[in-house]
């Protein structure tokens, strides 16, 4: 049996202070929900059949997000990209897998750091000891790097450090809510971050045994499997799995169906990147988080991507304040991009408009 390292044990490792305590800016969420939002309770995901043997686990709406999953079917294995942000979603979904094959999980593909995509990695480490966890060189470094973003070992501490509060605000907001309906949705959005703080206080980090650093082939039986590093986006160290004969390709955070997270990213190379991407050859994309979307939302999400920095460039030339540019920017964009990126209850336009703003003005005119 694989030695499981506790948490503790690694950030020992890193010369990290446990004890640390943190509390989380609202800029450092790379989820934050709402406290009234409509979450689901129950289902984690559904299980959608994209081509023959490759699947997208599409994550439900809860408070504390999971990321989606794809199911790679081989002739003696599965490899699953990506591991929720918490071993029982990983574990509810190994069981959905042992439901349509036997076979073991093999791989683990991790498209970049953040903790929604990593931290059930510990499920399938334990169902199958001699589990390959694939990350891209950059990710291996920013999962135990302090300042790395929204993911990673030391981001488990910072969360165990705010959780709590975080916890006590649910708490007077349910007591504040006079609307049964929204009473009882903060009720429950409370109870997941109970569960979701208790699940990550026993948290094993099991971090990547293999890293690729440029675009590897992997011939798994009976399927190709390609990772492909584009370039820097979502973070410095996205990969990209693709399947060149079935036509699907796994993007992480990189591409989904709710707006984008730019906290930890590159806005003007993330254009780029997309349109590497959009060079291969494939009809289905499983997104980091939303529904299987056809390869024309990369077109809509990039577009979105090139107008929000042309948008926010132009009034910060004319010298607009932080303030009216998100205002500005906002009802500039909403015709075009409202829509089409508000079709869940999580990441919708309005929810991260204003941070997208700011970001982008940090990052790309300002170059902080
Ligand atoms: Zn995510
Ligand atoms: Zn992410």
């Amino acid at each position: 049996m694989a030695k499981q390292w506790t948490r503790r044990q690694v950030l020992a490792q890193m010369g990290i202070a446990a004890a640390a305590v943190h509390t989380l800016d609202p800029h450092e969420l790379c989820c934050a929900v709402p406290a009234s939002a409509e979450t689901a309770d129950k289902d984690l995901f559904e299980l959608r059949k994209v081509a023959d043997g490759v699947y997208a686990a599409v994550a439900a709406a809860r408070y504390k997000v999971n990321s989606n999953a794809a199911v790679i079917v081989t002739d003696d294995g599965v490899v699953v990209v990506d591991s929720h942000s918490k071993p029982s979603a990983a574990r509810a979904l190994y069981t959905e897998i042992q439901g349509i094959t036997k076979k073991p999980v093999r791989k683990i593909v991790n498209t970049h750091f953040h903790w929604d995509h990593w931290q059930g990695n510990e499920v399938y480490k334990a169902a199958n000891p001699g589990l390959e966890i694939v990350a891209s060189q950059r990710t291996q470094e920013n999962l135990t790097r302090a300042d790395a973003g929204v993911g990673g070992v030391p981001y488990i501490e910072k969360q165990l450090g705010a959780l709590p509060g975080e916890i006590d605000k649910l708490k007077d907001d349910a007591r504040r809510a006079t609307d049964p309906t929204t009473k009882a949705r903060i009720e429950a959005n409370l109870e997941q971050a109970e569960a979701y703080l208790s699940e990550l206080k026993q948290l094993r980090p099991t971090l990547p045994t293999r890293t690729v650093s440029t675009t590897v082939t992997l011939r798994e039986q009976g399927r190709e499997i390609q990772l492909h590093l584009l370039g820097r986006g979502h973070t410095d160290g996205d990969l990209y799995v693709y399947l060149p004969k079935e036509k699907v390709v796994a993007t992480g955070d990189a591409l989904i169906d709710w707006m984008p997270f730019l906290n930890d990213g590159y806005p003007e190379e993330w254009v780029q990147t997309l349109s590497a991407l959009e060079k291969l050859d494939f009809t289905h994309i499983i997104p980091g988080h939303g529904e299987v979307v056809p390869k024309a939302h990369l077109t809509f999400f990039r577009g979105y991507l090139t107008d929000l920095i042309a948008a926010v460039k132009k009034a910060a030339g004319e010298g607009a304040t932080l303030e009216e540019m998100q205002k500005k920017v906002g009802d500039q964009l909403a015709p075009r991009y409202e829509q089409g990126m508000s079709k869940y209850p999580l990441g919708r336009y309005r929810d991260r408009i204003g941070l997208n703003v700011e970001m982008v003005y940090r990052k790309v005119v300002k170059k902080a």
